[in-house]
């Protein structure tokens, strides 16, 4: 089976600190997957390196057959990889249909001349990117609010709207950075109903960075466990649950309550 993302020995260091080290990743298409660790294991450096933000230092990153490496965050999304951040960033005073619509720019293919004219070439293409922003907010549950101010709305569908956004660039993977943090359990329960249709019904393949344990393991078939920059184990939710390094190194010092040992406490 090909992988639809591989990352061979990925690393990353910030003067000293060695964020990511040799990580080795396989994301096969169609799947849904999570990353785990505890706080400063090197998660959203790894999302940060798959997306362009950050140049790795060593390894390669594949996606559907291309090397992503060197490519700007714009061509990574061009390229067909999507994600939403830790923290929500939306444009607070857009409507919540606008800031959908600034999801598709990346497959937008009016020139300036035309969009300053106002063609008609430029009013179908806007025609269509409201047609479809639409769609996106029924299919993510936020029929009839396109007119709302983003930053009206409560938490949970403010989310909803940066996934719509994120799926607007017709991605093939879409990487969700911590999407349930600051849920309560029955918003997370959407969630992942949510995140599970995004794969069935879309057939983007989905990757998590998650803290919230219930949710990884009710989600993921497959979970990857950094912890100091390194991949400590991967395998199915069951496989990491008795994992003796990763309850060690993660879930015992959860388990038994003491932040000390997690650094930051996850
Ligand atoms: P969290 O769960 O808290 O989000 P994480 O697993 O996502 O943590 P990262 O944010 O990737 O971890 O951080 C990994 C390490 O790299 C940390 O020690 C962090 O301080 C360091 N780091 C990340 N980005 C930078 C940066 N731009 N400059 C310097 N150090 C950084």
């Amino acid at each position: 089976m090909t992988a639809l993302l591989e990352v061979k020995n990925l690393a990353k260091s910030f003067g000293g600190i060695k964020a990511v080290r040799d990580v080795t990743i396989d994301i096969q298409a169609h799947s849904i997957s999570s990353i785990i660790g505890p706080n400063g294991a090197g998660k959203t450096t790894f999302f940060n390196l798959l997306t362009g933000i950050y140049k790795p230092d060593e390894g390669k990153i594949i996606f559907d057959g291309r090397s992503l490496i060197g490519l700007r965050p714009d061509q990574v999304n061009k390229a067909g990889v999507a994600r939403t951040f830790q923290t929500i960033r939306l444009f607070a005073g857009m409507t919540v249909l606008e800031n959908v619509m600034v999801g598709m720019h990346s497959r937008l293919t009016i020139s300036l001349p035309q969009t300053l004219l106002r063609t008609r070439a430029f009013r179908e293409q806007e025609q269509r990117v409201r047609e479809r922003a639409s769609e996106l907010l029924r299919f993510v549950g936020l029929a009839g609010r396109g007119d709302e101010i983003s930053r009206n709305l409560p938490y949970g569908d403010q989310r909803r709207v940066e996934i719509a956004r994120a799926l607007a660039s017709d991605p093939k993977l879409i990487l969700l950075d911590e999407p349930t943090a600051g849920m309560n359990p029955n918003e997370s329960d959407e969630a992942m109903t949510l995140f599970r249709r995004v794969r069935d019904e879309l057939g983007v393949t989905v990757v998590l960075i998650e803290h919230d344990m219930r949710v990884v393991m009710g989600i993921s078939e497959h979970i990857s466990v950094l912890d100091y920059g390194e991949k400590i184990a991967e395998g199915t939710p069951a496989e990491i649950r008795s994992n003796m390094r990763v309850i060690e190194a993660y879930l015992g010092r959860r388990a038994i309550g003491t932040k000390e040992g997690a650094h930051g406490a996850a």
